[in-house]
C-alpha cells in the first residue's frame, strides 16, 4: 500500500473476508490439485492467489466478492498449480508457411537426429573420452570429421550458435584492432544480432567502407592500416538491396585480405549445404570456402536443418587458434547438440535421403502435388467441424523460407483458407492458438491461411481436431 494512503472500510471488509491459506486448501476444489500436484505447489498457489486478491484490494482495484471466497482461491490456485506443473515449452503445429520460423522453435529436427541425442542422453558417453587410448578426448572430435567429409574444409569447430561464432572470431583475430565490413553487410537479424555490437562486445574496432548500396574493392582497400586485423564478409541474410548495388566478392575479398596478411572471415548465416532450387540465391559453405575465404561462420538450425548451433569451418590454422581461446569453453556445445548435429549432418551424405529426412529440406523441396494433397486434408478435416460456421476453401499461396533466409523467395504453395462468420478471423485465430496442440495460421485478407508446407503429414489429424475443438462449443 502507498504510504499515507486511507484504506476505506469497504477495504477493510475485504480484507477481512479473504481466507487463509489453510482455509483454501481444505476446499473441495483443491483435492484432485492436492493429489496430482503435491502440496508444496498448491500450497505456493493458494498464497499468491490470496496475495494477488489483497494487492488489488489494496490498489482499489474494483473486486468481485465472489472472488474472495475459499472455493473461488482455491479454484484459481489449482489452475495456476496445473501450469506451473505442465511444461511451459510445448509443441505446436506451425500452420504459417514459415519453414525455419524462429518464433516457433527453427528448425524441426529429423527422427535420426532424435534418436541420436536420447542414445548419448539416457546414458553415459564418451563425450571427453577417448576409447582407444583410455584418457581423455575432446568433444570437437566426434563432429570434425563430418563437418571436413562434407565441406572439404581443414577444419572444423562447433559453438553454440552463429552469433558466438562469430564473436569467437572477432575476439580470437581481432580483439583491440580493427576490421573492416561493408556499409551494406551492417546487419540485424532477430533485434539482438547486430554487427555493430558484436564487434564492440569482441573489443574489435568497426571500420565501415563503402556505403549501403555500393562498395567496391577500393573501399576496403584504402581502410586497411596497420590496425586492421580482418576484412568481415556477411551475408545479408534478411533483407536484399536491390537497384544499383555493388559488393565485393568473397574471393577478391580472399585475395585482398591475403596480400595483406589479414584474416578474411565470412558470416554466412545460413548454412547452405544441399543443392535444391529454393537456394539458387543463397550462397553456400562450398561457394565461401572454395573463394579461399579463411574462416566461415553459419547456424545450425536454418537453413541446414539441425540443432541450435554455430558451425566453424575454415584454415586449421584459424580454427585451432578459435579452440584454443578461452572464450570457447564459454560456448562450447552440450552433447546433445553434437548428437544432433552429427546425424543430421551424416544424412547429408546421401544428397536424396537428406531431402526425404531432414524436414527443413524436405519442405522446402516439396513438391505441388503432395501439398496440395495435404492442403485438400486439411479442407477436408476443417471443413467438417466448421460446417455451416463459415467457409473453408483450398486455395493456392506463397509461403516462405523464414529464419532470416532468403527473404524475397516466395514459394507456390497450398493453403486451407478459412472464413469464419460466427466469430471474427482474430477470434479464431485466438482459439486455435488455445486448442491442444495449439495450432498457428497466418491471417490475410480477413481469413485465416493454413499453410500445407510446414504442417507435419502426422500432425493433419491434430488441425481437424483442434477446429472440431473451437467449433464443437459454438453449436
Ligand atoms: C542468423 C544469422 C546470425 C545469427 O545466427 P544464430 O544462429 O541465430 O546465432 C548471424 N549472422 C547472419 C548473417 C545470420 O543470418
Amino acid at each position: 500500500m502507498a504510504a499515507g494512503k486511507k484504506i476505506s472500510a469497504s477495504q477493510t471488509g475485504m480484507l477481512r473476508a479473504l481466507p487463509s491459506v489453510e482455509e483454501v486448501l481444505e476446499s473441495p476444489e483443491l483435492t484432485t490439485a492436492l493429489a496430482e500436484y503435491g502440496h508444496r505447489l498448491v500450497t505456493d498457489a493458494s498464497r499468491a492467489v490470496i496475495e494477488r486478491r489483497r494487492e488489488s484490494i489494496l490498489a482499489g482495484d474494483p473486486v468481485d466478492e465472489d472472488s474472495l471466497a475459499a472455493g473461488s482461491i482455491a479454484a484459481a490456485a489449482a489452475e495456476e498449480a496445473g501450469r506451473i506443473q505442465s511444461p511451459s515449452l510445448r509443441p505446436l503445429i506451425n500452420a504459417t508457411g514459415v519453414v525455419v520460423h524462429t518464433n516457433l522453435g527453427r528448425s524441426v529436427l529429423a527422427a535420426e537426429a532424435m534418436r541420436a541425442v536420447e542414445a548419448v542422453s539416457l546414458s553415459y558417453s564418451n563425450l571427453e573420452y577417448d576409447l582407444a587410448a583410455g584418457q581423455r578426448g575432446s568433444r570437437h572430435d566426434h563432429i570434425t570429421e563430418i563437418i571436413v567429409e562434407l565441406t572439404g574444409a581443414e577444419e572444423a569447430l562447433v559453438v553454440n550458435n552463429n552469433a558466438a561464432a562469430v564473436l569467437l572470431a572477432l575476439a580470437t583475430f581481432a580483439a583491440g584492432k580493427e576490421v573492416v565490413v561493408s556499409r551494406g553487410e551492417l546487419i540485424e537479424i532477430g533485434g539482438s544480432f547486430r554487427i555493430p555490437d558484436i564487434m564492440a562486445s569482441s573489443t574489435a574496432r568497426l571500420v565501415e567502407v563503402g556505403t549501403t548500396n555500393k562498395t567496391k574493392l577500393a573501399d576496403y582497400q584504402e581502410a586497411i592500416g596497420p590496425g586492421t586485423a580482418m576484412l568481415l564478409h556477411v551475408h545479408s541474410s534478411n533483407y536484399a538491396v536491390v537497384g544499383f548495388t555493388a559488393e565485393v566478392a568473397a574471393e577478391e575479398l580472399a585475395r585482398l585480405g591475403h596480400e595483406h596478411g589479414l584474416v578474411v572471415t565470412h558470416d554466412l548465416g545460413s548454412g547452405v549445404l544441399a543443392d535444391i532450387p529454393a537456394f539458387k540465391d543463397e550462397p553456400s559453405v562450398f561457394d565461401s570456402l572454395g573463394a579461399g575465404i579463411d574462416v566461415v561462420t553459419f547456424s545450425g538450425d536454418k537453413l541446414l536443418g539441425g540443432p541450435q548451433a554455430g558451425v566453424v569451418v575454415g584454415k586449421a590454422e584459424f580454427i585451432s587458434k578459435m579452440k584454443a581461446h578461452p572464450m570457447a569453453r564459454a560456448m562450447r556445445v552440450d552433447k546433445m547438440t553434437l548428437a544432433a548435429l552429427q546425424a543430421t549432418l551424416a544424412l547429408y551424405l546421401d544428397p536424396e535421403e537428406a531431402l526425404r529426412k531432414i524436414p527443413t529440406l524436405r519442405m522446402l523441396s516439396e513438391n505441388d502435388q503432395t501439398l496440395k494433397a495435404r492442403a485438400g486434408d486439411l479442407v477436408a478435416g476443417a471443413g467438417v467441424a466448421v460446417g455451416e460456421a463459415g467457409a473453408v476453401q483450398l486455395e493456392q499461396a506463397a509461403s516462405k523460407v523464414g529464419g532470416g533466409a532468403l527473404p524475397l523467395l516466395e514459394l507456390d504453395s497450398w493453403v486451407c483458407a478459412v472464413s469464419p462468420v460466427i466469430m471474427s478471423v482474430d477470434e479464431l485465430a485466438a482459439r486455435l492458438r488455445q486448442t491442444d496442440p495449439p495450432v498457428i495460421g497466418r491471417i490475410q485478407k480477413d481469413r485465416l491461411l493454413l499453410d500445407a508446407r510446414t504442417v507435419l503429414p502426422e500432425q493433419v489429424e491434430a488441425v481437424a481436431a483442434a477446429f472440431e475443438q473451437v467449433f464443437d462449443t459454438e453449436k
